[in-house]
């Protein structure tokens, strides 16, 4: 069933008549500074979001996820769960934002969390990834309800901690706690900044891990007595530049990767430490002379759907096997850190292909579908969950995310909230 033309323009007028509540809503939401690290005011926030759903009939869980990483009395991980039920049984879509904001940085012109509205644009950190795409969803659901409130099924909209350290205090613990199965959840939508037009399916799969070499230690006057984890380290390195790099630019994905640089297997060196700790800016002493019998690199591969985990990893102790077979006494550990695989939603699944008749019917355009190079919160949903009806679809433009000056176009929000409304209206249809 699709919207009659008739309750698209019910919804796009009940939207219109919010805008300054849609404004005022983000505004707020950004005036209550959730960064992370360390995680602040979560409970804040959550009470906020409680409050303003409460009020408009929904049910609100508020869940502490104890004893997940950052937690502490100091700085709880808390979340927020709103559900509103409609009038007969049938499909939950549920709306997941993050609630945090990463660090401001340097740069800005603008107070980041004044929450200034210039030229149609509200400014602040976490305007754009993802306050603005949450404020959206709270205006389509609420002019849903208004519009059609003898629709069938549930709406739940979740704040959720944590999503830029990993998810693991937001979305993860939710999921192991039974809030994404698909007996409670049919259709998940996270309106993450991917642009009002672009359906992201997914995400590439990553994995990091830890190299360290093996030296041993000696007076730096008499190198030859030891034996230097940096050089054996500086062996590896070239080897990677050698062949490892030049095979990952070689894979190429048919997952349609934004930007499109990212549509290929990639690795970045994180860090390499070898050696003495480095001191203090204000330590004005000398190091001491030692040849360092440790080097370490932590290593970030962002691989591909049609890649094998067991491939990626095989692909890097080759490079080490590889290195030493040409050096005496190369000794090595390899430690896996991390590990996510990629994800894409089939494009028949129900959640996409409403949204993109959605897209086509408020903005005249074709959906375009891509894929993050980077995860979200969709892994957890995905693998915990065992929920593959899932998108990232919301306002906002994806290169502004962490940068100064951040911000969020007020008409792309009222526009991806028509969007998520009208998707609404077709999903949780009344019965005849
Ligand atoms: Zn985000």
């Amino acid at each position: 069933m699709t919207t009659t033309d008739n309750t698209a323009d019910l919804l796009a007028r009940e939207i219109e008549a919010r805008r300054d509540d849609l404004i005022a809503l983000t505004q707020d939401l950004i005036r209550i500074p959730t960064l992370n690290p360390p995680g602040e005011n979560y409970l804040l926030i959550c009470e906020y979001l409680e409050n303003r759903l409460k009020r408009q009939g929904f049910s609100v869980e508020m869940i502490r996820a104890h004893g997940t990483p950052g937690d502490s009395d100091k700085y709880p991980r808390w979340n927020m769960v709103a559900r509103y039920e409609g009038k007969y049984p049938g499909e939950c879509v549920h709306f997941n934002s993050h609630t945090d904001v990463v660090d401001v940085g340097q740069g800005w012109t603008f107070d980041p969390f004044g929450a200034e509205l210039h030229d149609g644009k509200i400014y602040g950190r976490g305007a754009c990834d993802m306050k603005g795409g949450l404020a959206a969803s709270i205006i389509a659901a609420e002019a849903f309800i208004a519009v059609c409130p003898d629709f069938a099924g549930s709406i739940e909209i979740s704040g959720t901690a944590d999503e830029e350290s990993g998810g693991f205090g937001g979305v993860a613990y939710l999921a192991e706690k039974g809030f994404f199965t698909p007996q409670r959840v049919q259709h998940v939508i996270i309106p993450e900044p991917l642009q009002k037009d672009r359906i992201c399916l997914g995400h590439r799969g990553v994995w990091w891990a830890e190299i360290e070499t093996h030296g041993e230690i000696a007076h730096g006057s008499m190198p030859f007595l030891g034996d230097c984890a940096v050089r054996h380290m500086g062996a590896v390195v070239n080897e990677m530049e050698e062949t490892l790099f030049p095979a990952l630019a070689e894979k190429r994905t048919d997952m349609p990767v934004v930007p499109v640089g990212a549509r290929q297997s990639t690795m970045n060196i994180n860090s390499i430490h070898g050696g003495q700790a480095e001191q203090p800016a204000d330590f004005t002493g000398l190091p001491s002379p030692c040849v360092p019998d440790s080097c370490k690199m932590i290593v970030d591969r962002r691989f591909l759907i049609e890649e094998d985990i067991n491939d990626v990893q095989r692909e890097i102790t080759d490079v080490l096997d590889k290195v030493a077979g040409k050096r005496e006494n190369f000794r090595y550990d390899i430690r896996e850190m991390h590990r996510v695989l990629p994800t894409m939603t089939e494009k028949s699944a129900p959640v996409v292909e409403t949204v993109s008749r959605a897209i086509s019917d408020v903005m005249g355009k074709e959906a375009e579908y891509v894929v993050s190079p980077g995860t979200y919160d969709q892994k957890h949903i995905d693998r915990i969950g065992k929920l593959k009806n899932c998108i990232a679809y919301g306002p906002g433009i994806l290169e502004l995310a962490h940068k100064p000056d951040e911000y969020i176009g007020v008409d792309d929000m009222v526009e991806s909230a028509r969007v998520m409304a009208q998707s609404l209206a077709e999903l949780l249809p009344r019965p005849d």
